[in-house]
Parts: C-alpha cells; sequence; structure tokens
C-alpha cells in the first residue's frame, strides 16, 4: 500500500514560527531606524516581474539567472520570475516611475521575500528575505561607503561580533573587457585544472571563477592577473577615495582580490560583510550576510539612461539563524501584567469593547475569551504570571463594576468599571 504523504513546505522553504516571529521583526526595525536616519524611503515592487528584467538587469550568464528563477507563464503568455533579488525591480520602477526628474540622488529600501532555486543546505533557502538599500543618481565613492556603513551598523546593532567587511574594486565598462581578456588567456592555458564549471564559466561569465569554492579552482586563481592591478584612472581613484573614507569611519575591511559578486551589472565597488567564527564551521570562509556594490550600468541596461546606483542587501534567515546561534535574544514585547476573565454571558458582550477600552489606554491585556469557567481563566492568568486579574461577572455587570484581584495575594477589590483603565495604571505604577 502507497505511503499516504504528509503536506510539507516545499523543499527550501519554511514557515516563520510564532517563536521566530520576534528575531525576524528585530532586524525589520533596526533596517527601518536605519532607513530612516539615512533618508531611505520605502518602495515595494511586485513579487514577481518579467523574466526579461532579470536577464538583462542580473545578467543571462548569472547562476541566478541561468539556474535560480522560478518562472511561470501566465493564462496571457507571459513568462514572470519569482523575484530573485531586489535590484533590478526597484531599478524597474525608478524608470518607470520618472524617478529620474527628483532631485537626485533618490534613496529607496525595501524587505521582504525573494526566490532562488538552489541546492538546498543550511544557511541557503529556496524562498528567504533581504533588507535592500538602493541609491540612485550619485557615483560619489561616499555613497558606497554610506551603504557600507548602513550595512555594517545593521548587524552591529543586532549584537553580532567579529565582523569583516570585504571588499573589493571589479573595474567598469573602460577597464573590465582588457582584464576579461587577460583573465580569459590565463585561464584558457590552464583549463584543464579547473572544475568543470569553470571551464563553461570560463566562456560565459570569467570573472566568477575567481570565487569557486573548488580547491582545484582556488590553486589556480593564486597566479591569476588581479583586477585591483588593471584599473583604469578613474576606478583607481573611486577605490582609494573608498577606501580613505572606511578608514575614516574605523570600519574594519580586508581587500579581497577574489570578491566578484558574479552578477554582471557590478562596476567599480564590491563588497561583503561576514562574521568570522571563533572556531571556523568549515574550511571555506563564512558565508555572507550582506553583499553589494556599485551599479553603474544597471539603469542604462534597462532604459538607456546614464543613472549611476549602489546597493546592498542582508539576508534576514542568515542574520537570525547567527543571532540564535550565539544566544543573542532580541527584545521582545513587554509581557501583559493584566489578564482578563469574564463569567456568565452578559459578561462575555461585555468584553470586547471593554479589551478594546484597554488596548486604547495603552495596556497589555491577556484573555481567554473561548473559556467560561473561572478557574481555568485564573489558572491561566497564574501562569502568565500577571500581577492583576481583572474579573467580571453577572452581578458586577448589572452593577456597572469589576473586581480587581492582586495576583501575589489574592486581595480583591471592586471598582467601578469606568474607572477600570485609571485604576489599572494606579496598581500597576505600584
Ligand atoms: P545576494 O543577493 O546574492 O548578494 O545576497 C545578499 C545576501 O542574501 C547574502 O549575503 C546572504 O546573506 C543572503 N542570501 C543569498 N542567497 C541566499 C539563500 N539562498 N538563502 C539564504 N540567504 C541567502
Amino acid at each position: 500500500m502507497q505511503k499516504k504523504q504528509r503536506l510539507q513546505a516545499p523543499t527550501g522553504m519554511h514557515d516563520i514560527l510564532p517563536a521566530d516571529q520576534p528575531y525576524f521583526e528585530r532586524v525589520y526595525e533596526t533596517a527601518k531606524e536605519l532607513a530612516t536616519f539615512y533618508g531611505f524611503s520605502r518602495i515595494d515592487t511586485p513579487l514577481v516581474e518579467d523574466a526579461q528584467l532579470y536577464e538583462k538587469g542580473t545578467g543571462i550568464a548569472t547562476d541566478i539567472v541561468e539556474k535560480q528563477m522560478f518562472l511561470l507563464r501566465t493564462k496571457g503568455g507571459d513568462v514572470l520570475a519569482l523575484r530573485p533579488e531586489f535590484t533590478p525591480g526597484i531599478a524597474r520602477a525608478y524608470l518607470q516611475h520618472g524617478m529620474l526628474n527628483l532631485p537626485q540622488p533618490v534613496k529607496l529600501y525595501t524587505s521582504g521575500p525573494v526566490f532562488r532555486y538552489e541546492h538546498p543546505q543550511a544557511g541557503r533557502f529556496r524562498q528567504f528575505h533581504q533588507a535592500d538599500f538602493e541609491v540612485f543618481g550619485d557615483q560619489s565613492p561616499a555613497i558606497d561607503a554610506q551603504i557600507i556603513q548602513i550595512f555594517y551598523s545593521l548587524l552591529k546593532e543586532l549584537k553580532l561580533p567579529h565582523l569583516t567587511i570585504e571588499v573589493n574594486n571589479i573595474g567598469d565598462s573602460q577597464c573590465r573587457p582588457y582584464y576579461k581578456k587577460l583573465l580569459v588567456n590565463f585561464l584558457r592555458a590552464r583549463q584543464y585544472s579547473l572544475c568543470l564549471d569553470c571551464r563553461r564559466r570560463m566562456k560565459t561569465n570569467p570573472l566568477r571563477v575567481l570565487d569557486c569554492k573548488e580547491e582545484k579552482c582556488q590553486r589556480v586563481r593564486v597566479q591569476a592577473p588581479q583586477v585591483i592591478d588593471h584599473l583604469c584612472e578613474a576606478c583607481k581613484t573611486h577605490f582609494t577615495s573608498l577606501l580613505e573614507l572606511l578608514d575614516e569611519a574605523d570600519l574594519p575591511y580586508h581587500l579581497d582580490p577574489y570578491l566578484v559578486r558574479g552578477l554582471d551589472y557590478y562596476t567599480k565597488t564590491v563588497f561583503e560583510i561576514v562574521a568570522e567564527r571563533a572556531t571556523p564551521q568549515d574550511s571555506g570562509k563564512p558565508p555572507a550576510l550582506a553583499g553589494g556594490g556599485r551599479l553603474d550600468n544597471l539603469v542604462k541596461v534597462l532604459g538607456n539612461k546614464d543613472v549611476p546606483c549602489s546597493g546592498a542587501a542582508a539576508g534576514i534567515e542568515r542574520i537570525v539563524g547567527l543571532m540564535k546561534e550565539l544566544g543573542i535574544t532580541p527584545q521582545t514585547a513587554p509581557l501583559p501584567k493584566v489578564f482578563f476573565a469574564q463569567l456568565g454571558e452578559s459578561a462575555k458582550k461585555k468584553s470586547i469593547r471593554l479589551l478594546e477600552e484597554l488596548r486604547e489606554a495603552n495596556i497589555p491585556v491577556a484573555e481567554s475569551l473561548g473559556r467560561d469557567s473561572l478557574r481555568a481563566q485564573l489558572a491561566r492568568a497564574d501562569k502568565l504570571g500577571v500581577a492583576l486579574t481583572l474579573i467580571l461577572g453577572q452581578r458586577e455587570v448589572l452593577d456597572n463594576t469589576i473586581v480587581v484581584r492582586r495576583m501575589d495575594n489574592g486581595a480583591q477589590e471592586t471598582i467601578k468599571i469606568d474607572k477600570v483603565v485609571e485604576e489599572v495604571k494606579k496598581r500597576l505604577r505600584k
């Protein structure tokens, strides 16, 4: 007989259960505080976009577009993709809504789920969440530094220790083509020492060979020409200024000549932030918590407009995973200090309005409206460890009163129901 299959979340996708919500909320709140401080406005773009947006913007030869997009065909025949990242969608919105005509720079941020058809493993999901910041219309290295500062502060505010910023400059359309040629010549001569993927990448996206995790490819790259030695004057100046800004801001960075990030649209600055472990988990470098860089060609590719752009995204699951691993607890909403118990039909009828009155007065209250027995309700109040329980029975309804019970000594008082807010506040202050 065929075994009955239990329904499960799709492979690589997960529920965020109530116990984990405070962690996610804490990350989102911190991102929002930083966004407000640094003048970023929130934007929300659709979960799906025309697949061509990513083919053009992210790049045909990237892993994201080549292997990782969830595609769907609409009844009308359009091919849409579940967003694998935020940046192209935000750039599309910038163009579509004429944000080019606003005073520049335009600073936008967002957060939410993104989808990539990955091989699921620890810290690598098919649906995960990102917080994403983008600045359009400013080519200054100071903007790159500000983006780096924002993501560093996000992780720092969340108390994650041992943070390092890996940074590199991968050139622009002036100098990268020449460097690419040099690199391809170098790799071609050693192609049989590369993994199969890199032999293919050598033709489609040669820079990616530099950040391949395979040991044999890492042995080859040690002798490869480095992009940093082949930058044009503009890229060199940009990089020097960026490093000066990072120094000035006391940000702990490390030059990583092999950091390329694999997306077509990066120009000049690329960076990632990692949390070094006291005891490394495996041989490779720790997974990035956030990453991004400068994207000066993106808007040009999508809308034929010269608009520089710089941005980055942080992976919320990776951050939450690390917080939990290190025992960092998010601040949670204060537990209610008051329980509301009701007895009888007429009391239950009055409950909804009374609870709303307490909520409007900012008094968090727990209740068990579904329960009828007073004993069961008091037992729950005990378990929650509240200071006061309000008891509304038939008699109190008739007298327009309510009983206030102190849970530490069981003392009870009857008060006028229209004084409940001030009486509760008074007792909680004591
Ligand atoms: P990316 O858009 O690839 O630059 O990723 C930005 C951040 O998102 C990374 O630094 C990770 O923290 C996170 N991230 C990327 N891919 C995944 C994934 N498959 N699962 C979980 N987090 C991810």
